[in-house]
Formats: structure tokens, sequence, C-alpha cells
């Protein structure tokens, strides 16, 4: 089931339905992509069209934290539980090790594509990596690095390019890559390869993450200062017009 928020159909899935959603899209071997969508997407996608317009043409959109499963708590239409980038990959990694699908890391500065597929490697043996490669690459170099992919006929392709320039990129190559179903994954592949910790699992759970990655990364307020004005708008259109009704 998919869900409205402000404009953006999201679906209603826990993590494990998702990853059956996914492994339906793999045995298909039609090209599909999932966005893991976070506040500050949604924020912007009000103002920019063509940025709602990518939302819709995905095949699944997931809630990417907890802003976006509070947001939907608020619009009358809940969600399960919240899906990220970092989760839902380690999750399809793992399935994909079970099932035999290969994965393709695309994105990261280089070096770490490598080292969070050495670490995926390691700790789901048996997993099938068709190919890794950095996300420093130019504009008029996309064909190629497209067809780099294509070459290795990966199942998976993890896309770490930081949102929405990998969402970006999924929507004009996925065709070209061959891949069954392309995730954007925003900084995963940092965090895998161990270069950017997450936040502890207490953190996670008080749903503090948000606060840890703005300490740990202060560079990122000029973002998460888009979080205040997502929740107001929310609230403004969800409590405030259900109660003018
Ligand atoms: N990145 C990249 N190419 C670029 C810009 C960014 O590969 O041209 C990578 C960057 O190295 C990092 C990720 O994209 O690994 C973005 O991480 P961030 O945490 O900013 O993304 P978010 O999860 O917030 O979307």
């Amino acid at each position: 089931m998919k869900v409205n928020l402000l404009g953006v159909n999201i679906d209603a899935l826990d993590l494990e339905e998702t990853v059956r959603q996914v492994a339906e899209y793999v045995r298909s071997g039609l090209p599909h992509h999932v966005i893991t969508i976070n506040p500050e997407f949604l924020y912007n996608a009000q103002a920019d069209r063509k940025l709602s317009d990518l939302a819709g043409r995905a095949d699944l959109v997931t809630p990417d934290g907890v802003g976006i499963v509070w947001a939907c708590r608020v619009a009358g239409s809940p969600v399960p539980e919240r899906v990220t980038g970092i989760d839902l990959m380690t999750r399809l990694v793992k399935q994909a090790a079970v099932e035999g699908w290969s994965i393709f890391l695309l994105g990261a500065a280089p070096g770490v594509a490598e080292e969070a597929a050495a670490r995926f490697s390691l700790d789901y043996p048996g997993l099938r990596v068709a190919g890794v490669h950095h996300g420093y690459f130019n504009d008029n170099e996309e064909a190629k690095v497209a067809g780099k992919v294509r070459e290795t006929h990966p199942d998976l392709l993890f896309v770490a390019l930081g949102a929405p320039k990998q969402e970006w990129w999924i929507d004009r190559n996925l065709r070209e890559t061959g891949a069954a179903v392309a995730v954007g994954v925003g900084g995963s592949f940092d965090v895998v390869a161990g270069k950017v910790r997450r936040a502890p699992r207490w953190v996670r759970r008080l749903h503090l993450e948000w606060l840890f990655r703005l300490i740990k990364e202060p560079s990122r307020w000029r973002r998460q200062a888009v979080l205040p004005l997502f929740a107001w708008l929310v609230v403004k259109e969800y409590m405030f017009r259900r109660r003018a009704r």
C-alpha cells in the first residue's frame, strides 16, 4: 500500500516487506528504482516539480528516517517503520548472498566502495560482488560509468552519490546499466567501510540519529535546517487544515 505525504507516494512497508518486494523486482529482471526518501528531499520537492516527478517515477519509496515516519502518522497515514538507506542496503546484501544475486557498488571517494565491498564479503560469505566504482566522475563520463556497470551484469546496484544526485543518476542511467534494482544509499558506503561511524544503537532507539550526525559533521547544519521547516509544513498541512475542515 502507498500513502501520500505532501504529494509524494511512500510505500507503507516494513524492512522485511521491502526486501520481499525487491526480490520480486530482481526476479522480474526489469529495471526498478528504489528511493529511500528523507525530509530534506520531500521538503525540496514541494518547490521543485521535477524532484516530485522523479519521486513519482520511482517503483518503491521507503520512509528514510524518523521524520518521515512521524509525518506519515500526523498525516493520518502511518507507515510501519523507518527503512533507511543503510539498513535496506545491509539487509539486501545479506539476501543477495543467500539468493546468489550479484551487487555493484557505485559511489563515494576512490577506494571506499572497494572497502565496503570487502567488508560485505567478509560479513556475507558467498556474496557475488560484480564490481565497484567511485562516485567522483564528470557528467561527460556518466555514460561510460553506466556502461562499466552494464558489463558486469549486476542484479542490485547501490548508488552512493548523496541525495538527490544519486536519484537523478539512477533516473537517467538505470536502463543502460541493465541492473534490475538500483537504490540510492547516500553516505552508506562510508559507514560500511568504517570511514564514518553510525550513531550507537541506543541513540537510534531514541530517534536521535540526526542529532548524532549533526554533532559529528557540523557542516550538515545547513541541510538539517530544513527539518524544522519540514515539521512546520506537516503540522500546517495536516493538523491545522484537518481542524479547519
Ligand atoms: N559523493 C560521491 N560523488 C559526489 C558527491 C558525493 O560519490 O559527486 C559521495 C560522498 O563521498 C558520500 C556520499 O556521496 O559518500 C554522500 O553522503 P551524504 O552523507 O552527504 O549523503 P546523504 O546520505 O545525506 O544523502
